[in-house]
Formats: C-alpha cells, sequence, structure tokens
C-alpha cells in the first residue's frame, strides 16, 4: 500500500496533523488539498484581533514551512468525491489533476457556517464569520458603521459583540437560548457572561429571536419575534454550523447521528467505516473510550485530534490523555472551561467579583470541570483533577 497520506482541508487541523506526522519522522508523501486560497490559518483571531484591526491574518505556519518539510500543499483545490475502494479522491481545481490516489486519507473539512434562515438573509451587510475573507470584508465595513445587531450569543457571536464594541459600534445582541452561552456553560454561570457584555454597553436581548433581517439592497436592521424593530448598519449571523459532507456522497463513508451533532461517524483514533481513511476536527464526531459520541468546535480539540490520529497513521503509542479545554476571549478578559461539564450540573461558585470569577462543576460529587474568566492561572492549576475522578470537596476546602 503507498504511504502517501492526502489531507482533505487545509486548516487548524491539517496543518496540524502534517506537523505531527513529520515530527514523528513520517517518512511518506504529505499532500494537503486545501479549497481556500489561503495557507492555513488560525481561525480564532478572526472574530477577535482580525475585527479589531490588530491582525490581518494570522498564519499556522511561516510560508515556507511546507516546502521545507516536503509537505505539498495544493491551495484552491477542493475535494469532491473520496473512493475508498479505489484509494482515491476526486478533485476540482484549475491545476489538479481529476484523481489523486492515496494510501491514508485524512478528513479535516471543518464547518460552514449556518446561513440566517429567514427572509433577509442574502442582504449585502449581512455577515458570517468563518473564513478570513469573511472577516475581512466585515471589518471593511466597520468604520462607517454606528449600529450592529449580532444575532446569535455563541461564543463567536459574544466575541463579535466584544470586537464591535471595542471598536465603538453600538451592539445588540439577540439570542433565543435564556443568556449567552447557555448552552456551553449551563445556566448557573452563563449570568456572568449577560454580565460582561450588558456592562459594555451590548444590549442583549435573551430568549428573543430574529423573525427577519430588514432592508431594501442592504440590510437596515432586524424584526425581533415579538414584532420590536431594531436598526442597525450591519448585521452578524453566529448561528453555529455544520460540517458540509456533500462530496462524501456515494463513498459509503458512515456520517453519525444528527442527535450526537452529526459529522463524520470515527473511533476513538479517528478511524471512520473506510479503511484507512480517517477525520478530524470541527467535522468529525469521535466516540469515547464507552462509545458515546460528540462532535466538538473547538481549537484545542481539533489539535488533539490531529496528534492521536498522526500517531495512529504512523504506527506510535496513543498520546497520553489531555483534559478537553476551551478559550475565549470577551474584551479584556479571557473565559476558559476545563472538562465537560454538561449544563445540569451543580455548579459551585468560589470566587466573583463582579467582573472576574471561577466556578466548578460536579456531578454526583465528582469534578467535571471548571470555569473561570480572568482566573487563568487558579483554572490551570486544576487540570490534574480533572484526569482522574476527584471529589469536588477537595477543591471547596
Ligand atoms: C471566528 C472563529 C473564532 C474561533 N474562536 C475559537 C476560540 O476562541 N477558541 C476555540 O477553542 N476555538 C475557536 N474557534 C474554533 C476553531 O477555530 C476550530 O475548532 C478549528 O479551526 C477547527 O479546525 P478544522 O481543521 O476542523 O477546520 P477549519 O479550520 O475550518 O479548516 C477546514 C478547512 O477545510 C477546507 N475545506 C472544506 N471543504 C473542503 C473540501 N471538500 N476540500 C478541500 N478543503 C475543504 C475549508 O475551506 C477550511 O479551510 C473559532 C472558530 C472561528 C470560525
Amino acid at each position: 500500500m503507498s504511504d502517501h497520506v492526502v489531507i482533505a482541508g487545509g486548516g487548524l487541523g491539517a496543518s496540524r496533523l502534517a506537523e505531527a506526522l513529520r515530527g514523528n519522522d513520517f517518512p511518506g508523501a504529505i499532500t494537503i488539498l486545501a479549497a481556500e486560497d489561503h495557507p492555513p490559518y488560525d481561525r480564532p483571531p478572526l472574530s477577535k484581533s482580525v475585527l479589531l484591526g490588530d491582525d490581518d491574518r494570522v498564519d499556522l505556519k511561516p510560508a515556507d514551512y511546507y516546502a521545507d518539510n516536503d509537505i505539498d500543499l495544493r491551495l484552491g483545490t477542493r475535494v469532491t468525491g473520496v473512493d475508498p475502494a479505489r484509494g482515491r479522491v476526486v478533485l476540482s481545481g484549475a491545476d489538479a489533476p481529476a484523481e489523486l490516489e492515496y494510501g491514508t486519507l485524512v478528513l479535516a473539512t471543518g464547518l460552514r457556517p449556518r446561513p440566517f434562515p429567514g427572509a433577509g438573509g442574502d442582504l449585502p451587510g449581512v455577515h458570517v464569520i468563518r473564513t478570513s475573507d469573511d472577516a475581512a470584508a466585515l471589518r471593511a465595513e466597520l468604520d462607517g458603521a454606528r449600529r450592529a445587531v449580532v444575532i446569535g450569543a455563541g461564543f463567536i457571536g459574544c466575541e463579535t459583540s466584544a470586537s464591535l464594541t471595542k471598536r465603538g459600534l453600538r451592539v445588540t445582541l439577540v439570542e433565543p437560548a435564556p443568556a449567552p452561552l447557555a448552552a456551553a456553560l449551563g445556566p448557573a454561570v452563563a449570568p456572568f457572561v449577560t454580565r460582561l457584555h450588558t456592562e459594555a454597553g451590548v444590549d442583549v436581548r435573551a430568549a428573543t429571536s430574529v423573525a427577519r433581517i430588514l432592508g431594501e439592497g442592504r440590510a437596515t436592521g432586524v424584526e425581533l419575534d415579538d414584532g420590536t424593530v431594531v436598526d442597525a448598519d450591519l448585521v452578524v449571523v453566529g448561528i453555529g454550523g455544520r460540517p458540509d459532507l456533500d462530496y462524501l456522497a456515494g463513498s459509503g463513508i458512515e456520517l453519525a447521528d444528527p442527535a450526537t451533532g452529526g459529522g463524520i461517524a470515527c473511533d476513538e483514533s479517528g478511524r471512520t467505516s473506510a479503511p484507512h481513511v480517517y477525520a478530524i476536527g470541527d467535522a468529525a464526531n469521535w466516540a469515547d473510550e464507552r462509545g458515546a459520541r460528540r462532535r466538538v468546535e473547538h481549537w484545542n480539540h481539533t489539535v488533539d485530534q490531529a496528534v492521536i490520529a498522526a500517531a495512529e497513521i504512523g504506527g506510535h503509542p496513543r498520546p497520553a490523555p489531555t483534559v478537553p479545554y476551551f478559550w475565549t476571549d470577551q474584551y479584556d478578559l479571557k473565559v476558559q472551561l476545563l472538562g465537560s461539564p454538561r449544563p445540569d450540573d451543580t455548579v459551585h461558585v468560589v470566587d466573583d467579583d463582579g467582573r472576574k470569577f471561577l466556578a466548578y462543576y460536579s456531578r454526583d460529587g465528582v469534578l467535571t470541570g471548571v470555569v473561570g474568566a480572568g482566573r487563568v492561572g487558579r483554572l490551570m492549576k486544576t487540570r490534574p483533577h480533572l484526569l482522574t475522578p476527584t471529589p469536588v470537596a477537595d477543591l471547596l476546602t
């Protein structure tokens, strides 16, 4: 069998997988097939430093890294089909051969943002933020704008609200859940995040939906589900994304049940149902050691999966387990979550100065997670307690 590793993607997962393979002295050929025209870049800055005007695009590696490490990076090349029986991918793109043979294929194709489902979603002045081109298009409109509506208070919507507020816009943040980040942090902790936004001057409309985006020729505001009209010079839609897996049609590669997050069904090392085909990152839905499935859209999760899949492909031992970690920057505070708490876990707030906070989550008396804002050192010190079952009482005393 060929030792050619082909990676469909060109984002964080693709770059880190190639880096981990070469770091493990993988001797075979590595090809990255990347749909975008930019070399792999980091997405977290898009809603933060890029919108603030501090960065343009933060590439994951220096320009010559790929050639120096014998990694064939093909930009503007989209995988349009996979044929596991013949070990080939089908490509689009000007210079691409129609097919490319692989020994191992890794799918790292990320997400496509969900468009606004109601009327007005396609008007000029309506933005999403997934790519550096998206962020550049939004940033180009900020100087002339005074008011913005952000639809969806997940982490990208919250970060965008913070960045636009820092840029001097008046922001209305609309969220159908009872509070921003309620799904990720649970109902007891989410109000701490709401507080950050309201104190910064954001008009947070929780438990409210946008019925339609208004405007003729350009977005001029939104109509909420109670009929209220909110005027805006631009609208940002941050209502999540979904893996764009049309290219797997007919491949026989199993997709995960949407109830578990959908995406590409994988075992606990990233193997899909097709031989020699792996999936990592936002598009992948890995099983844990008990067989429970979850699709996670976090930076560290993608990096951990890239390292595990690279070890598997190269025949190396599985890396030591890590603690799930996620961060989001809101205003001047880093909000961090360690572990995998559920929204209905018991919450123990151990520090709250009116802005910064630290809280533990527990289930049946055992620590399941730690969340903090502006408490980086104290939060990180709890990491070992999440690697082995620890009674939350040990930390509370
Ligand atoms: C604005 C923003 C802010 C974020 N902030 C945070 C944060 O603060 N903290 C955090 O933990 N996480 C954050 N994330 C999430 C993090 O960036 C993702 O988890 C990570 O990028 C996932 O990596 P990936 O390789 O799976 O997908 P991506 O990085 O999205 O890369 C996928 C690439 O595959 C390409 N592609 C798609 N289909 C094909 C195809 N058929 N053929 C070839 N190429 C294809 C896409 O064009 C894309 O370039 C943020 C994400 C965004 C968008």
